[in-house]
């Protein structure tokens, strides 16, 4: 299973390089720091991430685990409210968290009917700094990517029509892997 992977651990590892290279280079623009979660809303997360994400949590101990299955439990049906992972503004599997995750604080390139515009976090960029275009997320290529990633796990990893085309997170963390 865990060769299934690959292009998938290749794929964040490029994000995080990505990440830490703007953070160095936006500095103080960039206020993004462990303790803060206000980017973490409950998700849609692609299989492979999911899948991903739900082994990892047979490596935590059992009481972590029994509060991440409750935490899923009360928010299973609460797509627009907190992420079941966040415990005291902390993830509760911060190393293996999914892509979007990853990108949280930089500023992005959004495409939208009317033209391009760039997004960043309100916290973040208060002196007025414009983003350098070389530390702009492209959302849509990041996107498109990850299909491609997850379209090679799926084709691996299960048989077609067994697994849904996204999943929330809190269905992830109670998927069950037999
Ligand atoms: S998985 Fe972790 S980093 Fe991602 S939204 Fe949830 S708590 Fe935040």
């Amino acid at each position: 299973m865990d060769t299934m992977f690959d292009n998938y651990k290749i794929f964040l590892d490029k994000i995080d390089r990505f990440w830490a290279e703007s953070a160095a280079a936006l500095g103080e623009d960039l206020v993004c720091r462990k303790g803060c979660g206000s980017c973490c809303r409950h998700l849609n997360l692609f299989p492979v991430e999911a899948v991903h994400i739900r082994l990892a949590m047979e490596e935590l101990e059992p009481e972590i685990v029994a509060m991440i299955r409750q935490r899923a439990e009360n928010l299973y049906n609460d797509p627009d409210g907190e992420c079941p992972l966040l415990y005291e503004n902390t993830c509760l599997l911060y190393p293996v968290r999914p892509v979007i995750c990853r990108t949280h604080g930089l500023p992005v390139l959004v495409r939208d009917p009317d033209g391009h515009r760039v997004d960043v976090c309100p916290l973040n960029f208060t002196s007025g700094r414009r983003p350098e275009k070389d530390h702009i997320l492209d959302i849509e290529q990041l996107n498109t990517t990850l299909a491609a990633v997850n379209a090679l796990f799926t084709a691996s990893a299960f048989e077609p029509g067994d697994v849904p085309d996204r999943l929330l997170l809190a269905h992830a963390l109670l998927m069950d892997l037999d």
